[in-house]
């Protein structure tokens, strides 16, 4: 029996639908919305228990910490003004940023939330959201699999639960509604709303990359009725897709083969890049080479895009070439 396919849902006590009133009218997954994988559960059946004891015993603080804060994040939505502003100011857009900052926030987006992207039968509150990232230690994750990288996973899931809480606890200080969602049992696909917020390109990993620290981060949400955020007009990162089709280094690198050479489409019609039952067992050990083997994880954006570009403009060249000599 798949305890992971059975277990599709936080537990009430931090799940936000448990807050939510008959009168709020929620945004609903849309209809090609991925179901949700529970790390936990699914680790619980892949994982040996020696391993998992070994590797989660010294972390048992920071999990207390992030079960607190996932039950926070859903709980404290009966604190929002409801008549909440419509419309921030600069001058709160700007002590927000300071504010995410001083959190230990690496970069902050923002995008209206694409209901494919809430996670099969959730609800959000709202639809326009700010979306945080938070950097992993390159160096750490350079490691390999391990304690260390396992820890630093950790760190930052840790940070982000408490992050989206302290920013959701200053908009509504200052008037505004809002939803947070952590990265540990939020209730969106991040890397894809992260995209969609210019922060990155969702590369063969499945992970989000980015021009300043390429897979090495995770990801969190607070959602808003906030009508006038940045959003981004376009994502200038669309050539790491085509870069990666010519990489396929973490493919090669996944001990597990878990990473889909081609994108496959779950029986939602969601995209999934890596078959969790195969990452589950390589993953309870502390892998994450498809981060630290990521060409992106080793080297500095602006000169892999040069590269990458100079290489297209030869391609061209030689095609032109091609067709004027018939
Ligand atoms: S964590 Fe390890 S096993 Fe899982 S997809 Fe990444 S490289 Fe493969
Ligand atoms: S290792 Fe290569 S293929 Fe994999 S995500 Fe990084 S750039 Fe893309």
């Amino acid at each position: 029996m798949k305890l992971y396919k059975i277990f599709r849902r936080p537990p009430s006590f931090i799940s936000v639908s448990t807050w939510i009133k008959k009168e709020d009218q929620t945004i609903k997954s849309g209809p090609d919305a991925r179901l949700p994988i529970i790390v936990p559960i699914l680790e619980m059946q892949y994982g040996t228990i020696t391993e998992k004891l070994k590797m989660i015993g010294p972390l048992f603080d920071m999990f207390k910490s992030i079960m607190i804060n996932m039950r926070k994040s859903a709980k404290s939505i009966i604190f929002n003004p409801k008549l909440g502003k419509r419309q921030i100011t600069e001058e709160h857009l700007k002590e927000l940023k300071n504010k995410a900052n001083e959190l230990g926030i690496s970069t902050i987006g923002f995008t209206k939330v694409n209901a494919n992207h809430i996670f099969k039968d959730f609800e959000i509150l709202y639809d326009n959201a700010i979306i945080l990232t938070m950097e992993m230690n390159k160096g750490l994750m350079a490691k390999g699999p391990g304690q260390e990288n396992m820890n630093e996973i950790m760190r930052t899931y840790d940070g982000l639960g408490i992050a989206v809480n302290e920013i959701a606890d200053f908009l509504r200080e200052k008037g505004y509604n809002c939803h947070a969602s952590p990265a540990f049992g939020g209730d969106i696909n991040t890397v894809p709303a992260a995209q969609d917020a210019g922060l990155g390109f969702v590369g063969n990993n499945g992970i989000l990359i980015s021009p300043e620290y390429g897979p090495c981060m995770r990801l969190a949400a607070v959602f808003v009725d906030i009508e006038n955020l940045p959003f981004p007009e376009n994502n200038e990162h669309g050539w790491i897709a085509d870069f990666c089709n010519s990489c396929n280094k973490c493919i090669k690198k996944c001990p597990a083969q878990a990473i889909y050479k081609t994108p496959h489409y779950n029986e939602n019609g969601g995209r999934v890049y890596i078959d969790p039952v195969k990452c589950a067992e390589p993953f309870s050990r502390g892998c994450s080479l498809c981060v630290s083997s990521c060409v992106f994880t080793g080297g500095h954006y602006d000169k892999i895009k040069r590269g990458y570009e100079m290489k297209m403009s030869k391609v061209d060249e030689i095609s032109t070439g091609t067709e004027e000599k018939g």
